[in-house]
């Protein structure tokens, strides 16, 4: 069996359109007829061949795209809780199950992880069926009533704001949350921080962004390509910095700006991970964090096993993953969009249904 899949070459030039052998599930494995994806920056560093110094260099012949939702189609014989005709999503870091993370319900940092659509054993969504290993621990079920299309974010970036913000920063009632950069996950970050009782500043260069920011919750928004000193102006909004600043981008000056951004004892949380300007580096005012006891933290994806916070709020429509998804397109024009991420053009989530 053959299924249509958009496959990298080479490094920055477009994808090749191709069938190629629909996956067969492995025994604790199960393929998922893709019904919808995301496409995100991180395809988008996948695609230049960014992440070397992680260890995520991809490879001619991956198949990106890591935010799918669909129907499992088939499962392998040691699958226990996943059947065939069930509505899921993936998120992106894959764990083994068994590791101490995992056992711990840390399997967003399995000490095994596999980030889909990076590496050749865990082969992306951008193709009409996808295989997930160790399915009964990672394919996440999605409630009644809820489409592939809206939930496509699930996989990435709507999870990854979540847990950065309910789980790894401590939200309290009114605080001030600057997101600097509203990209897919920075937009997520605003709806998801005003949805937890935060007063969200949203920083972005771009006016378009910033309007989606103010529709999602933001109650002020800085552009900066308009002032003189981002954190100044966060500063000076907020009235002594923010309790909590993320950087949902991952150049050195949204990091900084975010780290700046804050009063004392804030929390900086970095969602976003570097580019080849910074090859995971980025120099911090390190004095300035001791003075003032900052705290900056890593954030990583979501275990599964959180998903049923995000769903709860959903029933209730304190949460709406569907106001991020921007538009949606056809597999072949996944080239031309991660081209348009090169200058931050695209706004909100693209989402491919139509394979
Ligand atoms: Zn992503
Ligand atoms: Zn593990």
């Amino acid at each position: 069996m053959y299924m249509r899949a958009a496959v990298l070459e080479e490094h920055a030039e477009p994808l090749s359109i191709e069938e190629v052998d629909a996956p067969e599930p492995a025994p604790n494995g199960a393929v998922v007829d893709v019904e919808a994806c995301g496409v995100c920056r991180s395809d988008w560093h996948g695609w230049q061949g960014d992440w070397g110094w992680l260890g995520l260099e991809t490879q001619p012949g991956q198949i990106l795209g890591h935010e799918p939702a669909g129907r499992v189609i088939a499962v392998g014989d040691d699958v226990e809780q996943v059947s065939e005709g069930d509505h899921v999503a993936v998120p992106f870091n894959l764990g083994d199950g068994v590791c101490p993370q995992c056992q711990r319900g840390h399997s967003n940092t399995c000490e095994n992880v596999m980030p889909l659509g990076f590496i050749e054993e865990a082969q992306g969504a951008f193709a009409e069926q996808l295989h997930v290993p160790v399915a009964d621990h990672n394919l996440v079920k999605l409630p009644d009533g809820v489409s592939s299309v809206d939930m496509a974010g699930l996989g990435c970036r709507f999870m990854t704001s979540f847990h950065a913000l309910a789980h790894r920063a401590d939200i309290g009632a009114g605080d001030w949350v600057a997101i600097h950069g509203c990209g897919g996950v920075g937009l997520s970050a605003v709806h998801i921080a005003d949805a937890l009782g935060g007063n969200v500043v949203a920083v972005d260069l771009k006016d378009e962004k910033l309007e989606k920011a103010e529709e999602l919750g933001a109650v002020e928004t800085v552009n900066a390509e308009d002032v003189e000193n981002v954190p100044g102006e966060v500063t000076s909004i907020t009235d002594g910095g923010a309790g909590i600043a993320m950087d949902a981008l991952g150049i050195e000056t949204t990091s900084q700006n975010s780290v700046m951004s804050l009063g004392t004892r804030g929390q900086h949380i970095q969602v976003g991970l570097t580019t080849q300007d910074e090859q995971g580096m980025i120099t911090l005012p390190s004095d300035a964090m001791v003075m003032s006891e900052i705290e900056f933290i890593g954030s990583l994806g979501m275990p599964p096993t959180r998903y049923d916070e995000i769903f709860r709020m959903v029933a209730t429509g304190k949460l709406e993953p569907e106001a991020v998804v921007s538009e949606t397109i056809g597999l072949e024009d996944v080239s031309d969009k991660l081209e348009s991420m090169t200058d931050f053009e695209t706004v909100g989530i693209p989402v491919i249904d139509n394979f």
